[in-house]
């Protein structure tokens, strides 16, 4: 019996072959799961439609996270499809590529609202019109980084957004266990993605990755993927409210 068998779920945040929630999603197929995922426009689809179809999917759906009536769309889809959902992956982040450039106190506060909109209260929101699909209860997992609980250099306004996603995890997973809805989150070490490339100086990070964390190498999409299995799966049924690092241990460090 597979860790994921007759288990079903969305995953938002799939670009392209880089992206975290592929490695995420091939680790949860290869453990028996029925996927649906959704894309942010058009651009993205024809990157992200083969990807999904290879893994079996039909349930492809457009969704911009900043759009309550898409996020709707999306879980109607879910509803029609399925009936019921077993867990959601959210692995969803913006924010303007100057405010990951300039010092912080310069971040304007259309650059505030729109970071913590996408990266912080869409985690709210997917998970408001889940909670009715998950009868049987359910598991969801966002993804987040150390800079939400100590500076990172040119994380800046992500941080912060990041600190609310967290926060979130906490007060979504006290409201919906006795639903047995489980809600964590997975700290990852950098890994060169698409939205990493936004970061400035990025690959200063991944270089301190492999010069000190305590792996002494960076950490791989897959290794992140089976992590959020784990959460996922019934064999962490007594875990909510967690950040589980996955970073070759580099957040335990003072110096
Ligand atoms: P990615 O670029 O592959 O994924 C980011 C996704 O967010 C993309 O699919 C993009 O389409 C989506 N997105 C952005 N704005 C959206 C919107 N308005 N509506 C819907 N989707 C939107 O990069 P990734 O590194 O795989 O990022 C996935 C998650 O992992 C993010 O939350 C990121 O902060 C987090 N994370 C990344 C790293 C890293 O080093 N790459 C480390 C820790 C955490």
């Amino acid at each position: 019996m597979k860790l994921m068998e007759g288990k079903r779920g969305l995953i938002f945040g799939l670009a392209n072959e880089m992206s975290i929630a592929w490695g995420i999603a091939k680790e949860l197929k290869a453990q028996g799961a029925e996927l649906g995922f959704t894309y942010l426009n058009e651009a993205l689809e024809r990157r992200v439609r083969p990807l999904a179809e290879s893994l079996g999917a039909d349930l492809i759906v457009p969704c911009d996270v900043a759009s309550d009536e898409d996020i709707e769309r999306t879980f109607d889809a879910a509803r029609e499809r399925w009936g019921e959902l077993d867990f959601v992956v959210h692995s969803v982040a913006f924010a303007n590529r100057e405010d990951l450039k300039i010092p912080f106190s310069q971040t304007s506060r259309d650059g505030f609202k729109l970071a913590l909109d996408i990266s912080a209260y869409s985690l709210v929101a997917v998970a408001r019109r889940a909670i009715p699909l998950m009868k049987e209860g359910g598991s969801i997992v966002s993804m987040t980084y150390l800079g939400s609980q100590r500076v990172i250099p040119n994380y800046n306004v992500m941080g912060v957004a990041k600190a609310a996603l967290e926060a979130s995890v906490r007060y979504l997973a006290a409201e919906l266990g006795e639903q047995n809805i489980r809600v964590n989150a997975v700290s990852a070490g950098p890994i060169k993605t698409l939205a990493a490339s936004g970061i400035a100086n990025f690959r200063e990070k991944l270089k301190l990755m492999d010069e000190r964390s305590p792996m002494r190498r960076c950490i791989s999409q897959e290794e992140v993927g089976k992590s959020v299995l784990y959460l996922l799966s019934d064999l962490a049924s007594g875990v909510t409210g967690e950040i589980h690092y996955v970073d070759g241990g580099y957040n335990i460090q003072g110096a």
